[in-house]
């Protein structure tokens, strides 16, 4: 009798190689299904937006591709991500589903779906492959999580370095199932397009980003630490839709800095660990997209809901030069310099008085790496209610960004449209006066915050 299949269930984790849980399958030596599952349904799990859509579909193809190399097809179903496990174990008569860990909400959906699999008498085994430390693994001394990035960081520096990333499994015995068509999940634009950008500036898929992280580890890391916060020409590795996906996994961008001494390696490991906090503070925090992490910011009186403000900012109409290039960019290419993220962030909340959600729900939806810990992780630094995060009263002016980062006005110029040819809208806000009225806005909150702890 043929040996029962092992299910390798695919998540953010869509690549071959330093794949624990496609290794574990072909240690077994069973038949082995390679499992995709649109899920827009389970807790926990936040539907993508537009522009990860778009990155999904090309992920998926190459991923189809290097699975076929290996002889597995890859069976694509859409649902509830624990009903479909169940259904394909069944379809399949498999004996052992294996994944790698996912940290998020969702995990609870994974924990649930292991007991009951567990019960059927079902072998299921979970992996670590998209942290280099998982979050209960770093704690203070007292066992509570870190609040703070730089004890955060030295206690992972303290625990035991990451492995060394996996090879690629040898040829499989894969088994096809029915399943669905890429195409019908219409995960691409049609009517409008708006996705022309978006192709222009990336290519999806491990082979992309193998390539992009072999470029950069060869020379441009040297000049990272001073480069990255360039505007016109930054020297930064564009790796995150990359890593948001899992093409390419953290372990294999550890490793490939381990032989560099430069700063700008060591800057760039440090970046990975801001990947891996905000991961962290989510599996300790899971509504970190909606709740604000210091409850005293639910006081916060954002005063002018102004419909108008909210889309000016969205389409690169407030008049202010680097926050309108920053809101172009993103919505041109799917990605924003670092700064400029943070500069257009701080606008928002700061000088427009709108809450942060409303901004983090935007780059969720026009973002290529939109990341469900980064992304609100970032969002509530900027606006001081995160962990660690900047002083509420550190405002971000843009005109200061600019001259510093922005000196000749390459970024601004790229992304600008020509102001020959089209209006240029005047400031929707005055800069001091935004400042200003953002200022006494806190005030309240701090009032607020004193009030109820007296
Ligand atoms: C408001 C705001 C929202 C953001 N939303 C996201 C998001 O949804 N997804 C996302 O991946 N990054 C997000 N970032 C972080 C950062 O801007 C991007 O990771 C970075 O610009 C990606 O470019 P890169 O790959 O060239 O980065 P590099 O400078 O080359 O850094 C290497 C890697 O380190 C990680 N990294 C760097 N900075 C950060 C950071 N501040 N927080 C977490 N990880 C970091 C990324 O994985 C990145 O690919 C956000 C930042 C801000 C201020």
């Amino acid at each position: 009798m043929a040996a029962a299949p092992t299910i390798v269930w695919f998540r953010d984790d869509l690549r071959v190689a330093d794949h624990p849980a496609l290794s574990a399958a072909a240690e077994r030596g069973a038949p082995v299904v390679a499992l995709y599952v649109l899920d827009e349904g389970s807790p926990g799990v936040r539907p993508l937006g537009g522009a990860a859509r778009w990155w999904l579909h090309g992920s998926l193809e190459s991923l189809a591709a290097d699975l076929d190399d290996l002889g597995v097809p890859l069976v694509l179903r859409r649902g509830a991500g624990a009903d479909v496990v169940r259904e394909v174990v069944d379809d399949a008569g498999a004996d052992a589903v294996v994944w790698n860990r996912r940290y998020g909400a969702a995990r609870e959906v994974d924990a649930g779906l292991k007991a009951g699999l567990a019960d059927d008498g079902v072998d299921v085994r979970s992996f670590q492959a998209s942290l280099l430390f998982e979050p209960w693994t770093i704690r203070t001394g007292q066992g509570t999580p870190y609040s703070v990035f730089t004890p955060f960081w030295r206690a992972c520096r303290e625990a035991p370095e990451p492995r060394h990333p996996l090879p690629v499994p040898g040829r499989l015995d894969g088994t096809r199932l029915d399943g669905d068509r890429l195409a019908d999940w219409a995960l691409l634009p049609t009517r409008p397009d708006w996705a022309g950008g978006l192709r222009e500036t990336w290519t999806p898929g491990p082979a992309a980003a193998r390539e992009r992280l072999e470029e950069f580890a060869a020379d441009a890391v040297q000049d990272y630490a001073d480069g990255r916060d360039r505007m016109g020409d930054p020297v930064v590795s564009r790796l995150s839709p990359h890593l948001r996906f899992g093409e390419l996994s953290p372990f294999e961008a550890w490793e490939a800095m381990r032989p560099k001494r430069s700063e700008g390696a060591a800057r760039f490991r440090t970046e990975l660990g801001w990947r891996e906090f905000a991961w962290h503070v989510l599996y300790h925090f899971p509504d970190l997209a909606t709740r604000n992490l210091r409850p005293e910011f639910d006081a916060f009186p954002w005063p002018r809901l102004h419909p108008t403000a909210l889309e000016a900012w969205q389409r690169g109409r407030t008049g202010i030069p680097l926050v309108d290039a920053g809101m172009r960019e993103l919505w041109r290419t799917g990605s924003m310099h670092n700064r400029v993220r943070m500069v257009t962030a701080s606008f928002l909340v700061k000088h427009l008085l709108i809450d942060w959600r409303r901004g983090e729900q935007w780059f969720w939806d026009t973002l290529v790496d939109a990341d469900e810990a980064s992304n609100p992780f970032n969002w509530q630094w900027v606006a001081g209610s995160g962990a660690d995060a900047a002083p509420y009263f550190r405002i971000f002016n843009p005109e200061t960004q600019a001259a510093k980062f922005d000196a000749d006005g390459a970024y601004r110029r790229r992304w600008l449209p020509d102001p020959d040819t089209d209006d240029s809208p005047e400031p929707i806000v005055d800069l001091a006066e935004g400042r200003r009225e953002a200022l006494a806005a806190y005030e309240s909150v701090k009032v607020a915050a004193a009030s109820a702890r007296a």
